[in-house]
This record gives C-alpha cells, structure tokens and sequence, in this order.
C-alpha cells in the first residue's frame, strides 16, 4: 500500500491522479491534499479521498478551509501556508508525493518531497527547469526517485526502461508537440485567452494550455529532459506531431526509435509513475488503430514560435538562464491570461528579461527565488514597454 500527498490537488493533473488513486483503494491511499485558494474544492476533495491532512496555501484560509472540510463531514486537519506545503511534501507518513502545483510556486514543496527520499512524481516542470541541479542533487542526497508525470517524459521513461548506460549515453531524445492551437493559424494579434487556452488534444490548466500555444511548454519540457535523462541540448529533438499519439521517442546508435503511443490522457503516465515497475489500468481509451487515419511529423517553425528557441539558448548557456526564463515566461503568461499583454507580446518579453539579464549561476535555493523575483520585476517593466 502506498500513501500519498498529493500537491495541486485540485488542478488538472491532481484531479487526473485523483482519478487513478480511486481505481486501485487496495494499492493507494491519500495523506495530504493541497490547493491554492479553491476551498471547497479542497475540502470536497479531502472528504471523498479520507485525507489525513489537507492544506491551502493562502494563509488567510485557513478558518475557511476547517469551516469547508466540516460543511463535507471530513475528519481531515486543516492547514494553511507555505510552510504547511513543505511540510505535507516532507511528512513521513506519506511515501510517494505528486508535485502537480503548477509555476515556480511548486518549487519549495517539490524540493522538500526531494529531500526527504520519498517517490516524487515530478508533474511541476517549472521546479526543474528553475533549480534542476538542486532538485537532482537533493535526491541523489536523500535515495529519493524521480518518475516524470509529463507524457513525452513518461515516453521517454518507457522506451529507456532497459537500457544499459553506455546505450543510453549515445541515444537521441525525441521530444513530441502538437503544435498547440495555433499551429496553423498566421495572424495571432487578437488572440483571445479562451482561444489560447483551448487545445486541439488535451484538457489542462490554463497557463501550461497558454505555453503550449507559444511553444514554450515544449522548451521547458526539452530542458526538463535535460535533466532527468542528463542530456546534452543537441540530443534533444522537438518534432510537431499534431494528431498526439506517439508521446515521444529515443533513437539508438543502431538507427532503432522506439516510441511510446497512447491516447492524450494524463491518467495514462500518471499511472506508470504511481505503479512503475508494474502496470495497472488507469481509466484512458485504448488507442483505435482502425480510426487512426495518420501519423504525421513536420519540423517546429522557429520563426513563428521563438519561446522553443530561447528554451534551447537557456538550457545551452546554463547557471541561471532557465530560472530567468522560466520567470518572465511565468509573468507573461499571467499577464497575457489577465488580457494586460497581447499574446504576440509574451516572447518579446521575454526575449528583453533574457537579453538584459544574465545573473551568475544561483548557489543555493535562496539565490534561485531571488532571481525569480527579479526576472519577474523584469518581465513587468519589458511588459509595460509594449503596451
Ligand atoms: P492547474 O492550473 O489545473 O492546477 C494547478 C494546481 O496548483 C491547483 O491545485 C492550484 O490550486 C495549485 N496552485 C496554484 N498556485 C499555487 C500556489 N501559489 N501555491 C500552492 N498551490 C498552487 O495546473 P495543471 O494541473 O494543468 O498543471 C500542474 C503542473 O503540471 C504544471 O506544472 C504543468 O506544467 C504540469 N503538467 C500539466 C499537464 C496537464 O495535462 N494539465 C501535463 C503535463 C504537465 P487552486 O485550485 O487552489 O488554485
């Protein structure tokens, strides 16, 4: 029996890992549940669940979040704060965390679940790609493990499972994208954040649906690949594959690619990461081969979609240059979202925060936020430029 905290409860992947916790009662069963603000959503969530502990992260909450958690007749403690988060990801009852906040937020929480040695199912790519060497160091410290809940990082998981190092050291990453909505359409000046938001194939939370619009969910997710696979940019490929069937690929010094395919459901990778070595059902579609009319591929035009190209500059140039990124990125996103800043102003922005800012590499988690937040005080005055 595994027991689990889940961070981000009540986003899109927590409600996705929700689902597949509940089809397996005799192999998972929740510690924590977190959220943000969504108090009832929270509470309703810990009542159905059994949670042991649930917390908000606005502190002011918290009286909220007790009355709520009453009001649904759950048992469950309330907690409120950011160190309440740490802590439900450092908990020793719990043994495996899914880090599914989303944005640098997720950071100190995913960072404690890393220290703490457990199983952490890395959804919040953001935490990566701004403190990977961190990340990856506190789990080499604690014996903790990775498993990405990503699905091109899920993919790459399951075509490496098996491979001796020397073969892996000399493969190629294939990293799939689906082109986002706009892949197609040429005059992006009035886009509308509900146009943004609304994906050709997957259902998710609004500001990694805006990232995959630009393109930049796909160069975060080539520096998280980096990262967990420790590979150089140039053996990270991003290929636009828009029917999203094959969620990525590895090819071999043979000339072999193997692929992983499957229908666009997050259930599917999240229920790899909870049961891996083992496989369990996770409620996804089977893949219909007789409907699948075709599979195509066709390169990323970087001219249209620059954010892919900073991603790749970022992860090449090193020290702090994915944490800038990932910030100005963050602040755009948010402004674009809040209609404070035209969606073809998102990589202009940050494009200045990245040509005007460059601090030394951070030594520690403290120097991380630090530049966070003056990429972000950035990406606000770049922003006000263009407006
Ligand atoms: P959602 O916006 O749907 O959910 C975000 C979750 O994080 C909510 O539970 C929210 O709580 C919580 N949250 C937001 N801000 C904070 C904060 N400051 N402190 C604490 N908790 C916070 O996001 P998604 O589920 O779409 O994405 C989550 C992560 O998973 C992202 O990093 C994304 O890139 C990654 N991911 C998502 C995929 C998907 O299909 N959705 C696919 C692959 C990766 P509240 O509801 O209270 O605001």
């Amino acid at each position: 029996m595994r027991t689990i905290t889940l961070l981000g409860a009540t986003g899109s992947i927590g409600k996705s890992a929700l689902d597949v916790i509940a089809r397996h009662p005799q192999r998972y069963c929740v510690h924590a549940l977190t959220a943000n603000g969504s108090v009832d959503a929270l509470a309703e969530l810990a009542a159905r669940h059994r949670a042991a502990v649930a917390v908000i992260g606005d502190a002011s909450q918290e009286a909220a979040l007790r009355a709520a958690l009453q009001r649904h007749g759950a048992t469950t403690v309330a907690r409120a704060g950011a160190a309440a988060l740490a802590e439900a990801a450092s908990a020793p009852e719990a043994d495996t965390v899914i880090a599914a906040i989303v944005g640098a937020a997720g950071l100190m929480p995913t960072l404690a679940a890393a220290r703490s040695g457990k199983r952490l199912l890395l959804a919040n790519k953001e935490a990566i790609v701004c403190a990977g060497g961190l990340l990856v160091a506190a789990l080499r410290a604690s014996g903790g493990e990775l498993l990405p809940v990503d699905s091109e990082h899920s993919a790459i998981h399951q075509c490496l499972a098996g491979t001796g190092e020397t073969q892996r050291t000399s493969a190629r990453l294939v990293l799939t994208a689906s082109g986002g909505p706009f892949l197609r359409r040429d005059d992006l000046d009035d886009v509308t954040p509900d146009e943004a938001c609304a994906h050709p194939n997957w259902v998710m939370g609004r500001k990694i649906s805006v990232d995959s619009a630009t393109l930049m969910n796909k160069g975060l997710e080539v520096i998280e690949a980096a990262w967990l696979f420790d590979m150089p940019a140039e053996r990270i490929e991003v290929v636009i594959h828009p029917q999203s069937v094959i969620h990525s690929m590895v090819e071999y010094a043979d000339g072999s690619v193997m692929a992983q395919l499957g229908t666009p459901d997050m259930r599917t990778p999240l229920a790899y990461a909870l049961a891996w070595p083992e496989r369990i059902a996770s409620g996804a579609q089977r893949l219909d081969f007789s409907r699948l009319a075709a599979l195509t591929f066709e390169a990323p035009d970087m001219r249209r979609f620059p954010c892919l190209g900073f991603a790749y500059a970022a992860l090449r140039a090193g020290g702090a240059a994915s944490a800038v990124l990932n910030a100005a990125n963050e602040f755009a996103v948010e402004a674009f979202l809040q209609r404070r800043l035209p969606f073809t102003q998102i990589a202009p922005t940050i494009e200045r925060v990245l040509d005007a800012y460059q601090p030394p590499a951070p030594a520690g988690i403290e120097e991380v936020l630090e530049i966070d937040r003056q990429a972000r005080q950035r990406a606000a005055r770049a922003a006000a430029q263009h407006v």
